[in-house]
């Protein structure tokens, strides 16, 4: 008898052309993949994901007309992302109208979008297509901009100009503080709760997907339950169940080279994510606290990522000798397999949520330096709830990065914050695995899919 061949049905995924959202949206792809759907990765015209040997799987379509990177330059961040929702509505619609003509009507069982990428609903909706929002932060960082989204803009910034109202427990948020919110990134306040308003507008969405656990935020996430109308999948993190190598810059595998010769848990790995900028006084105190901490140090210095500097033109020549001896720098390390790495002691972190996630998954405590959004809301779990991390706050002196350094590499008080950070670790692997919450989650997501279209 001849054997029907089942074909598979398709998942579209539309990421924001970003690292930190890119990552975990193709780790995504590559989970549900292996659940039985086919793959197709809907990309704007800046920083596309190379459709390479480890996407061979996948298919690749770009956004026609989508902005590009000396759009990004000029417009900045935060008004890059509003005009891209702008200009990608009507030709998604005619991407999704195209990939139905060619694959047939019943082909695509979901359009999975980024929260950013909220022009991806109505062309979905148009095709009667079910959506799902994908949010790549933190679930209590949605919880968050859910509030921000209903401030009173006015009196909201009355707040936050007042000194003493900055140290505060925002009212329901404990214990975020309102200096801990996500209100400052790349842009003015106004547009920030526009972006927000739009991003938790889920109207026509059957689902959201949060890169999360529930041994991790589980208030965070029930309150998401009871307040979104449509069911919530924490399904993280992604970064474990499914490696997707997906960087958009290229990495320098000489620092696990250098790595291996470092005695074990005695390193501190410095990294400040793809998009934070530095000043110039604060990488001095830096290097000066590095030197002074007498620990050695792998440093990730993204070109560009000192306003002012090419790259390291600003290091004084005094600490490049240091590097040569005590040192790395690179300008990008392929950071998973750091901090796996047993020479790796403790991670100073700008606290995006995939840095977070990493870090937690290995086991590793951190020196929490947040720049901007939604990184505050992480570096204050990091310290206060899961107690894993030293917030650095405030103006940076080289005295405090001496002995933040020392408390997590040398003092009694890092190994406890290890031992809490490997019982995390345990918990997050506990969770993906078969029948733990967040692998029962990505199950459930894919089964409602299944059964919505079958
Ligand atoms: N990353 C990397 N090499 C580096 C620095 C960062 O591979 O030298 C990766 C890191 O593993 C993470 C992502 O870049 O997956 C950064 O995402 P995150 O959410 O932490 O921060 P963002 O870049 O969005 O601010």
């Amino acid at each position: 008898m001849e054997e029907k061949q089942v074909k598979r049905r398709r998942i579209v995924l539309v990421p924001v052309p970003a690292q930190g959202h890119v990552t975990p949206m193709m780790q995504l792809g590559k989970a549900l993949h292996l659940k039985g759907f086919s793959i197709t990765v809907v990309q704007t015209q800046y920083n596309r994901v190379s459709s390479s040997k480890d996407f061979s799987d996948f298919h690749f379509r770009t956004i026609p007309g989508s902005l590009t990177e000396s759009d990004f330059k000029n417009l900045g961040a935060l008004p890059f992302l509003l005009k891209l929702n702008q200009v990608c509505e009507a030709s998604f619609k005619q991407c999704l109208s195209q990939l139905l003509h060619e694959q047939g009507d019943d082909d695509i069982a979901c359009v999975v979008y980024d929260e950013y990428m909220y022009f991806s609903q109505p062309a979905a909706m148009e095709f009667q297509l079910p959506s799902a929002v994908f949010s790549t932060t933190s679930a209590t960082a949605f919880v968050c901009r859910s509030v921000l989204s209903k401030v009173n803009v006015e009196s909201f910034l009355i707040d936050m100009k007042d000194p003493e109202t900055q140290d505060k427990v925002f009212p329901g948020l404990d214990p975020l503080r309102y200096k801990d919110l996500p209100t400052s990134a790349f842009g003015p306040l106004e547009s920030i709760i526009k972006l927000y308003s739009n991003a938790v507008n889920i109207q026509t969405a059957s689902a959201v997907i949060i890169n999360s656990a529930s041994c991790l935020e589980s208030s965070s996430l029930a309150r998401l339950q009871r307040e979104l109308q449509v069911p919530v999948y924490p399904i993280g993190p992604l970064h474990i169940t499914a490696s997707a190598p997906s960087s958009l810059l290229e990495e320098d595998r000489s620092c696990v080279e250098w790595l291996n010769k470092q005695k074990a848990r005695s390193v501190i790995y410095i990294s400040l994510g793809s998009l934070a900028l530095m000043q110039t006084k604060e990488m001095l105190e830096m290097a000066w606290g590095l030197s002074n901490s007498n620990q050695p140090f792998l440093w990730v210095i993204r070109p560009g990522s000192v306003p002012g500097s090419e790259w390291t033109e600003s290091l004084p020549v005094e600490f490049s000798k240091l590097v040569l001896e005590r040192g790395y720098i690179v300008k990008w390390a392929p950071q998973m397999e750091v901090l796996r790495h047993p020479a790796v002691g403790g991670f100073w972190s700008h606290c995006g949520w995939n840095s977070t996630l990493e870090s937690i998954g290995e086991g590793v405590p951190m020196i929490c330096r947040p720049f901007t959004g939604d990184q505050r809301v992480n570096a204050r779990y990091l310290e206060s709830v899961w107690r894993i991390g030293v917030l650095l706050e405030g103006e940076l002196d080289k005295g405090t990065v001496e002995s933040s350094v020392k408390r997590l590499t040398v003092d009694e008080e890092g190994a406890d914050m290890r031992k809490r950070a490997i019982d995390l670790k345990e918990k997050l692997e506990a969770s993906v695995r078969s029948g733990g919450s967040s692998s029962s989650s990505l199950e459930d997501f894919a089964n409602s899919l299944k059964m919505k279209n079958s």
